[in-house]
């Protein structure tokens, strides 16, 4: 594995180095492990480091972050902690541990184990290796289930015919790292899991690690690529037995591959987009709003994405032919779109991509309406005599549709506009 480990970027070896320190000194076994050993051995970039030790992993973490210098987050009940380092490197530590799962999709019981126990409890054989982080070492590879070959081969291959069982978000593990690396589910491994699917197991899994490991497809390079592969499994239906993930959600996926860069590029400077949010909402609009809320629910969304998801799925239908037209006033456009999020207006942009006023309407509201601000402010009213509440809303709102549609440039126009609407209000 020297090899594999002198390749890597200078600032890891420098934590991998400091981590064969702290394992000298405190006598605790440390092994690199899990998706950052397989993408060492892959040549891909991984910036999140994976430590499991025979030991007391918390120990060995705070021994790390003091020569680190760096954060550190404890996970008492996990015997886990996670360090934190200024150049957005992360390092995972745990203290190897075994786990038996008393009955179907049950959280495991945990105790701690030798490497060889962790090793066994990991989901694919290409994540269940382990290279010693000891220099004196020879850092050879420990890889009990074959992993180094599978992963020269492509294969996904789980450790045991119970995995599944064990832990049906599996499931969707198998397909992320099969169609993320282009690899195949091998033949034993694709009958368990169509088996594990036809079962319904992913229902009889928690929530939130089906939602979580769901959203994790959704953030992977290809969402269309995972879906279709999921779907095809039939491994969408424990969302809802009507989801189809048919043609036009498809060509909608790749419209949103497009929109979301193309926001990435305009508007990079407002917010980072939840793009898996935009996914999985296009995945979901085929829905009724009794069944999209029994998805949402069942997996536990939070309020804010549960309402993204709802607020489009009701109103898109309405706004796209509104939005199609030619010649629609700004101010009635801001009051269209004001309401939304961004996710759900690069959605309407992508579900709307064929017609060029509503691309260039929500690009208008984007680049002009949207940041239209007054000159004219509270002070002002109450300046006029009127007195806080409700009515200063309602006479900012016309005036900024008059602003909106050029009807007042000026502050002077707009205390005017403020005058003749306080007149004609009495
Ligand atoms: P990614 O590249 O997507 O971050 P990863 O392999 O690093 O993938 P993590 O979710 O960070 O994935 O998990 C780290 C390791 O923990 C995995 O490589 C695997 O060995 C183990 N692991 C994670 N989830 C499971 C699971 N559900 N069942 C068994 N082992 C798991």
């Amino acid at each position: 594995m020297k090899k594999y480990l002198e390749k890597l970027p200078q600032e890891l070896k420098r934590i991998i180095g400091l981590a064969a320190e702290v394992s000298e000194e405190t006598a605790m076994p440390a092994y690199l492990v899990g998706g950052f050993l397989r993408d060492l051995i892959l040549g891909v970039a991984n910036f999140d480091l994976d430590i499991a030790v025979e030991g007391s992993g918390i120990i060995f973490a705070q021994k790390l972050a003091k020569k680190l210098k760096s954060g550190i987050r404890i996970h008492e009940r996990f015997g886990t902690a996670t360090l934190t380092l200024d150049n957005c490197l992360k390092v995972d530590i745990a203290t190897t541990r075994k786990e038996k799962y008393p009955s179907c999709a049950c959280l495991p019981v945990v105790s701690s184990g030798s490497l060889k126990e962790d090793l066994m409890r990991r989901d694919f054989t290409i994540n269940a290796m382990a290279v010693s982080i000891a220099e004196g070492d020879k850092q050879e590879l420990i890889d009990p289930f074959g992993g180094k070959d599978d992963l020269t081969s492509g294969r996904i291959r789980i450790l045991h015919d119970l995995s599944f069982k064990d832990d049906p978000t599996r499931i969707l593990r198998a397909v992320r790292f099969e169609q993320r690396f282009d690899f195949k589910i091998e033949p034993k491994t694709l009958a368990l899991l169509k088996e594990a699917v036809g079962a319904g197991l992913l229902n009889k899994a928690h929530a939130h690690r089906t939602r979580d490991d769901l959203i994790l497809m959704l953030k992977e390079k290809d969402p269309l690529k995972q879906i279709k592969r999921l779907g095809d499994l039939g491994g969408l239906s424990f969302l809802s037995d009507k989801l189809k993930f048919g043609k036009s959600t498809q060509d909608l996926f790749k419209a949103i591959d497009k929109e979301i860069c193309w926001f990435a590029k305009n508007y990079s400077a407002r917010r980072q987009l939840d793009a898996w949010l935009i996914y999985f909402t296009a995945l979901l609009k085929p829905l009724s709003l009794a069944q999209l809320k029994l998805v949402t629910g069942k997996l536990g969304l939070r309020k804010g994405e549960e309402k993204r998801i709802i607020s489009y799925c009701q109103e898109s239908h309405k706004l796209i032919p509104l939005l199609s037209k030619k010649g629609i006033r700004p101010s009635r456009i801001f009051s269209l779109l004001e309401p939304l999020s961004y996710e759900e207006i690069v959605l309407l942009r992508s579900a709307g991509c064929q017609n060029k006023y509503l691309k260039e309407y929500i690009t208008d509201f984007l680049e002009i309406y949207n940041g239209m601000r007054l000159y004219v402010s509270g002070h002002d009213l109450h300046g006029l005599g009127i007195l806080p509440g409700p009515r200063y809303q309602r006479i900012f709102a016309q005036v900024l549709a008059a602003k909106l549609n050029g009807r007042v440039k000026t502050r002077r126009q707009e205390l005017a506009l403020i005058k003749r609407l306080i007149k004609t209000q009495h």
